[in-house]
């Protein structure tokens, strides 16, 4: 019997896990952070490595992981476009593998496991704003295909492992989420925007700039994740968590543009393949289910996230790695 609550991240030492594992932390649960160190870093949790409440494993989630929780929150995965291709057969075997050994452990010790699934099982929607009974729109072998089809194998995992073994489940829909700690070079729009803005480099805005997105600011989207787990076992999503507020490109780029106080010019590049036109949560489920709705402004995240950069920037090392970098 396990006294204190023991819980375990997998990706806890990426950008949403380190957020993650600091508020469990904050909760007084003792937390186990399972990283590969593929995108995330020990910066993001050096930190909370005094706590000795807090424990770091380094491990692959494609290979099987014996352990002793309560609670497993399933992050690991890269999330970027450029980190996801890069190797896109391990980014289906994280996914696919990852889930299934995952789940193999929540099973035999009883514990509740929540999957870090995406808006991009919605792929390039044709309902807008999406809503959780639609089933997507996606190209099963693009060069998205190994994120988004991976993610939604692993949907499947977690709903058979809670129809055939009753496995208490949670899955929850992410859309884009940004905030301090994203990799600076990954290639995302945010930390992009605010890296070039922040360095005077050209803002890059691929196709007309006209597309959408919708940005949850992280410490919200982290609430999200922890009132998810929280909820009863009847509880199993999936749910959206995301921010409503649905902005084009072009004018994410005039805002940080502005926040920033940068002189950069907006330039434009060719829109990258199966890239969608446009993303909108629907998240009355949330609000039913969970009793949650962002509350952080798009404006009032992106302050803290340029204040984060520009600190990061400030380092000479992180600076001349980016100047050399191609984003
Ligand atoms: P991230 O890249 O910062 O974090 C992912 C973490 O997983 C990293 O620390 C990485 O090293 C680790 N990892 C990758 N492969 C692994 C493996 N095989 N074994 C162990 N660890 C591994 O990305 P993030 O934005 O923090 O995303 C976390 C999760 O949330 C991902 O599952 C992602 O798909 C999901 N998600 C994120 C967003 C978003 O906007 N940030 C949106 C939708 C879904
Ligand atoms: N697994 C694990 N830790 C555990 C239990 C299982 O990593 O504590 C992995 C193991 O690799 C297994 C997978 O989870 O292959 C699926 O487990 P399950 O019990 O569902 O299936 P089986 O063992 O029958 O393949
Ligand atoms: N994007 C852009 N310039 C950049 C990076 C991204 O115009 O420097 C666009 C990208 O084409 C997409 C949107 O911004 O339409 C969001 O991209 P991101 O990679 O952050 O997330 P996703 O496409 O997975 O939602």
């Amino acid at each position: 019997m396990l006294l204190q609550k023991q819980i375990l991240v997998t990706g806890g030492a990426g950008f949403l896990g380190s957020h993650l594992c600091e508020r469990l932390l904050a909760e007084g649960a003792n937390v186990i952070c399972v990283d590969n160190f593929f995108t995330g870093t020990r910066l993001n949790v050096e930190h909370m490595l005094p706590d000795p409440r807090f424990e770091v494993i380094r491990h692959d989630v494609t290979f099987p992981l014996y352990l002793e929780v309560n609670e497993i929150y399933n992050l690991a995965c890269p999330a970027s476009p450029i980190h996801y291709q890069r190797d896109p057969v391990q980014t289906t075997k994280t996914t696919v593998h990852g889930a299934i050994n995952m789940l193999g452990l929540a099973k035999r010790i009883k514990a509740t496991i929540l999957q870090a699934s995406t808006s991009e099982v919605y792929g390039d929607p044709l309902v807008h704003p999406q809503r959780e009974d639609y089933w997507g729109n996606v190209n099963p072998i693009g060069v998205r295909s190994c994120y988004d089809e991976a993610k939604r194998c692993a949907e499947t995992l977690f709903f058979d492992y809670w129809r055939q073994h009753s496995l208490a489940i949670k899955v929850a829909r992410i859309f884009n989420t940004y905030g301090p700690r994203m990799h600076p070079n990954d290639g995302r729009v945010v930390s992009n925007f605010v890296v070039q803005a922040l360095l005077g480099r050209d803002i890059t805005i691929y196709g007309d700039g006209r597309q959408t997105r919708a940005f949850c600011y992280v410490d919200d989207l982290i609430d999200g994740l922890i009132r998810l787990m929280a909820a009863p076992k009847t509880v199993t999503g999936p749910v959206n968590l995301g921010n409503p507020g649905e902005f084009a490109i072009l004018d994410l780029a005039k805002m940080v543009l502005e926040l920033s106080n940068s002189r950069s010019r907006i330039v434009h590049r060719p829109l990258p393949e199966d890239d969608p036109k446009q993303r909108q949560p629907d998240i009355s489920l949330a609000g039913e289910l969970l009793d949650w709705a962002p509350r952080t402004a798009l404006k009032d995240g992106l302050v803290p996230t340029i204040s984060y950069f520009d600190k990061l920037l400030g380092d000479e090392k992180v600076r001349a790695s980016l100047l050399a970098g191609a984003s």
